[in-house]
């Protein structure tokens, strides 16, 4: 456990908090995705390597198209292995909060968190909560997985980042930046994909199991709902779909099977929001995706209790699938005409 240089500024202060530890903990969102679950595996591998005993939390299992990531197996569902994951986040001397920036989007676990003296926050969505010793946001990043890399690189621990951190580091990249194709991605991006290249990864295996993998009921759910449960408003500029757990039960639904359908929505020319409703047993998750400068993060935070970024974000809703849509109808055509093309 040694840090090489620690230059000024908060990674030095994380040095310095690491510094004669020997448990740690990282915890990423509910429903995490593979930036979610890259950024923490990724992190770990380096940080086991530098001696450290980490335990990595989720609050619920991720969706299978990440299993293979390396380290997937290790890691504690909060929801399935309750008594080890709050074990694992009361005995670290610090709990890492990777790719997300509240403490109420940790699911069941949130009570814990919330009694975890030590935290850090390493994350890339819009407005902080003030909750760790070290805060390290940047929503200028296109994944936390960037921020990882970078951070480690200025602890002087790039040399820790071996093919397994590379592979998970870089499934972050490419799945937070839509496969490099984003604003958000930036030369800096293609250049830390590109070390993370040369320390390993194999760029066809990791894109290969994360976009040719599909079951065929994800495929022909995809087919559905884009012929019957999609909606087209040309006039604002909006693309609507969504489904009811009767859908989802015909085609065998497994939680991730629906990643990725509000960006067709978005594909289709003119469209500069595609809405997604998916009925869940408890609530309606909402999921939202734009274009240029509307900020669906915003709106998913005032009308959604959710959260995101400019261009995706997501939230929920307690009313029924037809009482949000209604509600959804109804502040659709204000805060396109307030935000216009
Ligand atoms: P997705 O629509 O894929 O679930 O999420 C898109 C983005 O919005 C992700 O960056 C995710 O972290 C964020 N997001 C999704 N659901 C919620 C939510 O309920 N609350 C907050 N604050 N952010 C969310
Ligand atoms: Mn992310």
């Amino acid at each position: 456990m040694s840090f090489p240089s620690a230059p000024a500024g908060p990674v030095a202060r994380l040095s310095a908090l690491l510094e004669g530890r020997s448990r740690l903990a990282i915890i990423t969102h509910y429903n995490p995705d593979g930036d979610a679950v890259g950024s923490s595996l990724g992190l770990a591998h380096v940080l086991r390597a530098n001696g450290f005993a980490v335990d990595v939390v989720v609050p619920n299992a991720p969706a299978a198209f990440l299993n293979w990531l390396p380290g997937a197996a290790d890691v504690l569902v909060f929801d399935r292995d309750r008594e080890k994951a709050t074990e694992a986040l009361t005995n670290a001397g610090v709990v890492l909060c990777l790719d997300f920036n509240r403490q109420d989007r940790v699911g069941k676990a949130e009570e814990v968190l919330r009694s975890v003296p030590v935290k850090v926050l390493i994350d890339h969505h819009q407005d902080p909560e003030d909750f760790a010793a070290v805060a390290f946001s940047d929503t200028s990043a296109c994944a936390t997985c960037q921020m990882v890399y970078d951070i480690v690189c200025a602890m002087g621990l790039a040399h820790l980042i071996g093919p397994e951190a590379a592979t998970c580091l870089y499934t972050g990249l490419v799945t937070d930046s839509g496969s490099f194709r984003f604003p958000s991605t930036k030369p800096h991006t293609m250049r830390v994909a590109a070390d993370l290249m040369e320390r390993g990864v194999n760029i066809e295996i990791v894109h290969g199991a994360i976009m040719d993998d599909n079951s065929e009921h994800r495929l022909r759910l995809l087919g559905f709902t884009l012929s019957e449960r999609m909606t087209v408003l040309p006039e604002l500029g909006t693309a609507i779909l969504q489904l009811s757990q009767e859908d989802l039960k015909r085609f065998n639904f497994a939680p991730g099977d629906t990643e990725g359908f509000v960006n067709y929505g978005l594909s289709i020319r003119g469209i500069r929001l595609a809405a997604f409703f998916m009925e869940r047993p408890d609530v309606v998750k909402v999921s939202l995706r734009s274009k240029g400068d509307l900020p669906v993060d915003q709106f998913t935070r005032e009308h959604f209790n959710g959260g995101g970024h400019r261009n995706a974000a997501g939230g929920q809703s307690g009313e029924g699938l037809k009482g949000t849509l209604q509600r959804f109808m109804e502040l659709l055509p204000r805060f396109i005409n307030d935000h216009p093309a």
